[in-house]
Protein backbone atom coordinates (compact mmCIF):
# COMPACT_ATOMS: atom_id res chain seq x y z
CA UNK A 1 0.00 0.00 0.00
CA UNK A 2 1.53 3.88 -1.00
CA UNK A 3 1.73 5.82 2.17
CA UNK A 4 0.32 9.40 2.30
CA UNK A 5 2.99 12.40 2.49
CA UNK A 6 1.99 14.54 5.56
CA UNK A 7 3.24 18.25 5.72
CA UNK A 8 6.70 18.27 6.65
CA UNK A 9 7.48 15.51 4.53
CA UNK A 10 7.06 12.70 6.83
CA UNK A 11 5.07 9.96 5.74
CA UNK A 12 1.84 8.49 7.91
CA UNK A 13 2.12 5.35 9.46
CA UNK A 14 0.34 2.49 7.08
CA UNK A 15 -2.98 2.39 9.74
CA UNK A 16 -3.06 5.88 9.00
CA UNK A 17 -3.03 5.92 5.47
CA UNK A 18 -5.52 3.79 5.11
CA UNK A 19 -7.88 5.69 7.20
CA UNK A 20 -6.95 8.89 5.43
CA UNK A 21 -7.52 7.20 1.66
CA UNK A 22 -11.08 6.71 3.26
CA UNK A 23 -12.06 9.71 4.59
CA UNK A 24 -10.41 11.48 1.30
CA UNK A 25 -13.39 12.56 -1.04
CA UNK A 26 -13.33 10.55 -4.19
CA UNK A 27 -14.18 11.61 -7.49
CA UNK A 28 -15.53 10.19 -10.72
CA UNK A 29 -16.04 10.82 -14.06
CA UNK A 30 -18.14 10.01 -16.59
CA UNK A 31 -17.43 10.18 -20.49
CA UNK A 32 -20.46 10.09 -22.97
CA UNK A 33 -18.45 10.60 -26.38
CA UNK A 34 -21.87 11.06 -28.94
CA UNK A 35 -21.72 11.72 -32.91
CA UNK A 36 -22.48 15.41 -32.19
CA UNK A 37 -21.16 16.47 -28.92
CA UNK A 38 -19.46 14.81 -25.82
CA UNK A 39 -20.20 14.89 -22.57
CA UNK A 40 -17.81 15.17 -19.85
CA UNK A 41 -19.44 14.82 -16.11
CA UNK A 42 -17.18 14.80 -12.56
CA UNK A 43 -19.14 13.41 -9.06
CA UNK A 44 -18.54 13.14 -6.10
CA UNK A 45 -19.03 9.28 -4.20
CA UNK A 46 -21.80 10.45 -3.16
CA UNK A 47 -22.79 11.28 -6.68
CA UNK A 48 -23.88 14.71 -6.66
CA UNK A 49 -23.06 17.06 -9.80
CA UNK A 50 -19.60 19.08 -9.32
CA UNK A 51 -18.70 19.43 -12.70
CA UNK A 52 -19.77 19.03 -16.43
CA UNK A 53 -18.87 19.88 -19.99
CA UNK A 54 -20.88 19.41 -23.16
CA UNK A 55 -18.32 20.22 -26.23
CA UNK A 56 -19.25 19.73 -29.94
CA UNK A 57 -17.08 16.46 -30.73
CA UNK A 58 -16.40 17.85 -34.58
CA UNK A 59 -13.61 16.35 -36.74
CA UNK A 60 -11.25 14.87 -33.89
CA UNK A 61 -13.19 12.99 -30.76
CA UNK A 62 -10.21 12.62 -29.15
CA UNK A 63 -9.62 16.57 -28.67
CA UNK A 64 -13.04 16.95 -27.84
CA UNK A 65 -12.83 14.62 -25.41
CA UNK A 66 -9.52 16.33 -23.46
CA UNK A 67 -11.26 19.44 -23.65
CA UNK A 68 -14.47 18.38 -22.25
CA UNK A 69 -12.57 16.77 -19.38
CA UNK A 70 -10.67 19.52 -18.75
CA UNK A 71 -13.67 22.04 -18.43
CA UNK A 72 -15.50 19.91 -16.09
CA UNK A 73 -12.42 19.19 -14.08
CA UNK A 74 -12.09 23.44 -14.22
CA UNK A 75 -15.73 23.29 -13.05
CA UNK A 76 -15.42 21.23 -10.09
CA UNK A 77 -12.06 22.61 -9.63
CA UNK A 78 -10.05 19.12 -9.07
CA UNK A 79 -7.25 17.66 -10.79
CA UNK A 80 -7.36 15.04 -13.51
CA UNK A 81 -5.42 12.86 -11.23
CA UNK A 82 -8.30 13.24 -8.43
CA UNK A 83 -10.38 11.11 -10.42
CA UNK A 84 -9.82 7.68 -9.40
CA UNK A 85 -12.08 6.13 -11.61
CA UNK A 86 -13.02 6.92 -15.43
CA UNK A 87 -16.02 5.24 -17.52
CA UNK A 88 -15.85 6.20 -20.95
CA UNK A 89 -19.77 5.65 -23.44
CA UNK A 90 -21.14 6.89 -26.42
CA UNK A 91 -20.43 5.99 -29.69
CA UNK A 92 -16.69 7.16 -29.36
CA UNK A 93 -16.05 5.33 -26.27
CA UNK A 94 -13.43 3.42 -27.78
CA UNK A 95 -11.13 6.06 -28.48
CA UNK A 96 -10.93 6.77 -24.65
CA UNK A 97 -7.44 4.95 -24.25
CA UNK A 98 -7.09 6.32 -20.84
CA UNK A 99 -11.01 5.08 -19.56
CA UNK A 100 -10.96 2.50 -17.18
CA UNK A 101 -13.68 1.06 -18.43
CA UNK A 102 -16.05 1.63 -22.11
CA UNK A 103 -19.36 0.48 -21.90
CA UNK A 104 -22.30 0.88 -23.91
CA UNK A 105 -24.82 3.93 -24.27
CA UNK A 106 -27.90 1.77 -23.54
CA UNK A 107 -26.82 0.72 -19.96
CA UNK A 108 -25.36 4.14 -19.51
CA UNK A 109 -28.01 6.04 -19.97
CA UNK A 110 -30.09 3.35 -18.18
CA UNK A 111 -27.95 3.82 -15.14
CA UNK A 112 -28.14 7.71 -15.32
CA UNK A 113 -31.73 7.62 -15.75
CA UNK A 114 -32.86 5.20 -12.85
CA UNK A 115 -30.43 7.05 -10.17
CA UNK A 116 -32.48 9.86 -10.42
CA UNK A 117 -35.45 8.01 -10.42
CA UNK A 118 -34.95 4.88 -8.51
CA UNK A 119 -38.36 3.35 -10.46
CA UNK A 120 -38.99 1.72 -13.65
CA UNK A 121 -39.48 4.00 -16.49
CA UNK A 122 -39.08 3.88 -20.31
CA UNK A 123 -36.51 6.30 -21.38
CA UNK A 124 -36.33 8.03 -24.93
CA UNK A 125 -33.10 9.21 -25.97
CA UNK A 126 -33.13 11.44 -28.96
CA UNK A 127 -29.38 12.51 -30.27
CA UNK A 128 -27.35 13.97 -33.04
CA UNK A 129 -26.93 10.98 -35.22
CA UNK A 130 -29.17 7.87 -33.46
CA UNK A 131 -32.32 7.85 -31.01
CA UNK A 132 -33.03 4.45 -28.95
CA UNK A 133 -36.13 3.77 -26.81
CA UNK A 134 -35.25 1.41 -23.42
CA UNK A 135 -37.07 -0.33 -21.30
CA UNK A 136 -35.79 0.18 -17.36
CA UNK A 137 -36.86 -2.26 -14.56
CA UNK A 138 -37.99 -1.08 -10.65
CA UNK A 139 -33.92 -2.45 -9.95
CA UNK A 140 -32.96 -0.55 -12.44
CA UNK A 141 -31.97 -3.44 -15.11
CA UNK A 142 -32.40 -2.58 -19.20
CA UNK A 143 -35.58 -4.96 -19.55
CA UNK A 144 -35.42 -4.19 -23.53
CA UNK A 145 -34.70 -1.54 -26.00
CA UNK A 146 -35.06 -0.36 -29.50
CA UNK A 147 -32.74 1.85 -31.38
CA UNK A 148 -31.93 3.25 -35.07
CA UNK A 149 -28.48 4.09 -35.78
CA UNK A 150 -28.87 3.44 -38.90
CA UNK A 151 -30.21 6.59 -40.47
CA UNK A 152 -31.18 10.58 -39.64
CA UNK A 153 -34.52 9.27 -39.16
CA UNK A 154 -36.36 10.67 -35.56
CA UNK A 155 -32.58 12.34 -34.90
CA UNK A 156 -31.07 15.66 -33.99
CA UNK A 157 -29.69 15.65 -37.34
CA UNK A 158 -33.09 15.18 -38.74
CA UNK A 159 -33.79 18.75 -37.66
CA UNK A 160 -30.81 20.33 -38.20
CA UNK A 161 -31.06 19.57 -41.71
CA UNK A 162 -34.19 20.52 -42.29
CA UNK A 163 -34.25 23.56 -39.92
CA UNK A 164 -31.67 24.71 -42.34
CA UNK A 165 -33.83 24.34 -45.20
CA UNK A 166 -36.52 26.65 -43.23
CA UNK A 167 -33.48 29.19 -42.79
CA UNK A 168 -33.83 28.55 -38.93
CA UNK A 169 -31.45 26.25 -36.48
CA UNK A 170 -32.87 23.61 -33.87
CA UNK A 171 -32.60 25.80 -31.60
CA UNK A 172 -35.13 27.85 -32.20
CA UNK A 173 -37.30 25.10 -34.47
CA UNK A 174 -39.24 24.34 -31.12
CA UNK A 175 -40.60 27.92 -30.73
CA UNK A 176 -41.23 27.96 -34.51
CA UNK A 177 -43.31 25.00 -34.36
CA UNK A 178 -45.53 25.77 -31.08
CA UNK A 179 -46.87 28.73 -32.86
CA UNK A 180 -47.70 26.70 -35.88
CA UNK A 181 -51.60 27.04 -36.32
CA UNK A 182 -51.92 23.58 -38.33
CA UNK A 183 -49.69 20.70 -38.64
CA UNK A 184 -48.51 19.56 -42.34
CA UNK A 185 -48.07 15.95 -42.88
CA UNK A 186 -44.52 15.29 -43.30
CA UNK A 187 -44.22 11.41 -45.10
CA UNK A 188 -41.07 10.61 -45.62
CA UNK A 189 -39.04 9.39 -42.57
CA UNK A 190 -35.30 10.01 -44.91
CA UNK A 191 -33.76 13.38 -44.54
CA UNK A 192 -33.09 13.74 -47.96
CA UNK A 193 -37.03 13.07 -48.89
CA UNK A 194 -38.28 14.93 -46.34
CA UNK A 195 -36.57 18.08 -47.30
CA UNK A 196 -37.81 17.95 -50.92
CA UNK A 197 -41.12 17.69 -48.99
CA UNK A 198 -40.22 20.57 -47.24
CA UNK A 199 -39.46 22.72 -49.94
CA UNK A 200 -42.35 21.81 -51.64
CA UNK A 201 -44.29 22.99 -48.89
CA UNK A 202 -42.07 26.44 -49.18
CA UNK A 203 -43.12 26.82 -52.67
CA UNK A 204 -46.97 26.17 -51.49
CA UNK A 205 -45.87 29.58 -49.05
CA UNK A 206 -47.03 27.26 -46.45
CA UNK A 207 -46.09 29.26 -43.43
CA UNK A 208 -42.97 27.74 -41.93
CA UNK A 209 -44.40 27.18 -38.53
CA UNK A 210 -46.85 24.39 -39.71
CA UNK A 211 -44.05 23.24 -41.77
CA UNK A 212 -41.97 23.28 -38.68
CA UNK A 213 -44.40 21.37 -36.46
CA UNK A 214 -44.88 19.30 -39.11
CA UNK A 215 -40.97 18.58 -38.78
CA UNK A 216 -41.13 17.72 -35.20
CA UNK A 217 -44.45 15.36 -35.18
CA UNK A 218 -42.28 13.66 -37.39
CA UNK A 219 -39.43 13.09 -35.15
CA UNK A 220 -41.83 12.00 -32.28
CA UNK A 221 -44.43 9.65 -34.51
CA UNK A 222 -40.43 7.80 -35.56
CA UNK A 223 -39.49 7.65 -31.72
CA UNK A 224 -42.92 7.12 -30.41
CA UNK A 225 -43.15 4.07 -32.48
CA UNK A 226 -39.93 2.44 -30.89
CA UNK A 227 -41.01 3.51 -27.36
CA UNK A 228 -44.52 1.15 -27.83
CA UNK A 229 -42.28 -1.48 -29.25
CA UNK A 230 -40.39 -1.79 -25.90
CA UNK A 231 -43.21 -1.18 -23.33
CA UNK A 232 -44.57 1.70 -22.25
CA UNK A 233 -44.11 2.09 -18.21
CA UNK A 234 -46.29 4.66 -15.83
CA UNK A 235 -43.07 6.99 -16.14
CA UNK A 236 -41.55 8.21 -19.31
CA UNK A 237 -38.62 10.18 -19.68
CA UNK A 238 -36.73 12.04 -22.46
CA UNK A 239 -33.15 12.87 -22.51
CA UNK A 240 -30.14 13.61 -25.37
CA UNK A 241 -29.96 17.23 -26.81
CA UNK A 242 -33.22 16.90 -28.54
CA UNK A 243 -35.05 16.90 -25.53
CA UNK A 244 -34.50 20.83 -25.30
CA UNK A 245 -36.85 20.99 -28.23
CA UNK A 246 -40.49 21.30 -26.25
CA UNK A 247 -42.44 20.62 -29.32
CA UNK A 248 -41.11 17.21 -29.98
CA UNK A 249 -41.67 16.83 -26.22
CA UNK A 250 -45.34 17.63 -26.65
CA UNK A 251 -46.20 15.89 -29.96
CA UNK A 252 -44.30 12.77 -28.06
CA UNK A 253 -46.59 13.12 -25.27
CA UNK A 254 -49.93 13.46 -27.58
CA UNK A 255 -48.34 10.48 -29.56
CA UNK A 256 -48.13 7.85 -26.59
CA UNK A 257 -51.32 9.40 -24.57
CA UNK A 258 -49.08 9.72 -21.73
CA UNK A 259 -46.78 12.48 -20.15
CA UNK A 260 -43.42 12.54 -21.37
CA UNK A 261 -41.56 14.59 -18.91
CA UNK A 262 -37.74 15.97 -19.47
CA UNK A 263 -34.82 14.23 -17.28
CA UNK A 264 -32.84 16.60 -15.45
CA UNK A 265 -29.66 17.55 -17.59
CA UNK A 266 -31.26 15.60 -20.68
CA UNK A 267 -28.00 15.74 -22.14
CA UNK A 268 -25.96 14.27 -19.41
CA UNK A 269 -27.51 11.75 -18.78
CA UNK A 270 -25.16 9.09 -20.52
CA UNK A 271 -22.10 10.28 -19.26
CA UNK A 272 -23.82 10.98 -15.43
CA UNK A 273 -24.70 7.26 -15.70
CA UNK A 274 -20.98 6.27 -16.90
CA UNK A 275 -19.83 8.57 -13.78
CA UNK A 276 -22.01 6.62 -11.84
CA UNK A 277 -20.72 3.05 -12.90
CA UNK A 278 -17.45 4.20 -12.48
CA UNK A 279 -17.87 5.31 -8.71
CA UNK A 280 -20.01 1.80 -8.34
CA UNK A 281 -17.37 -0.47 -10.06
CA UNK A 282 -14.13 0.81 -8.05
CA UNK A 283 -13.56 -2.08 -5.46
CA UNK A 284 -12.36 -1.67 -2.04
CA UNK A 285 -8.53 -2.75 -2.48
CA UNK A 286 -8.48 0.98 -4.98
CA UNK A 287 -9.39 2.63 -1.42
P1 LIG B 1 -25.06 12.83 -29.38
O1 LIG B 1 -24.89 12.25 -28.00
O2 LIG B 1 -25.59 11.83 -30.35
O3 LIG B 1 -23.86 13.55 -29.87
P2 LIG B 1 -26.74 14.86 -28.12
O4 LIG B 1 -27.56 14.09 -27.13
O5 LIG B 1 -25.65 15.69 -27.60
O6 LIG B 1 -26.23 13.90 -29.28
O7 LIG B 1 -27.76 15.76 -28.94
C1 LIG B 1 -27.33 16.56 -30.01
C2 LIG B 1 -28.54 17.09 -30.72
O8 LIG B 1 -29.34 17.82 -29.81
C3 LIG B 1 -28.22 18.06 -31.84
O9 LIG B 1 -28.20 17.36 -33.06
C4 LIG B 1 -29.36 19.05 -31.81
O10 LIG B 1 -30.29 18.70 -32.80
C5 LIG B 1 -30.03 18.83 -30.46
N1 LIG B 1 -29.99 20.02 -29.61
C6 LIG B 1 -28.98 20.44 -28.84
N2 LIG B 1 -29.31 21.57 -28.18
C7 LIG B 1 -30.57 21.87 -28.56
C8 LIG B 1 -31.49 22.91 -28.23
N3 LIG B 1 -31.18 23.88 -27.36
N4 LIG B 1 -32.71 22.88 -28.79
C9 LIG B 1 -33.05 21.90 -29.64
N5 LIG B 1 -32.23 20.89 -30.00
C10 LIG B 1 -31.03 20.87 -29.46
Amino acid sequence: MKRCKLKGGHYAPPHETLVMKMYAERYFAGIDVGSTTTKAVVITSKRALLGKAVVPTGISAGRAVDKALAQALEEASIERGSIRRLVATGYGRNLVNFADERITEITCHARGAFEKLQSELTLIDIGGQDCKAIAIGSQGRVKSFQMNDRCAAGTGRFLEVLARVLETDVENLSAMALAATRRVNINNMCTVFAESEVVSFIAQETPPEDIACGLCWSVAERVGGMAKKVGLGDDIFISGGVAYNSAIVTALGKQLGRTVQVIEEPQLNGAYGAAIIAGERMRLDDV
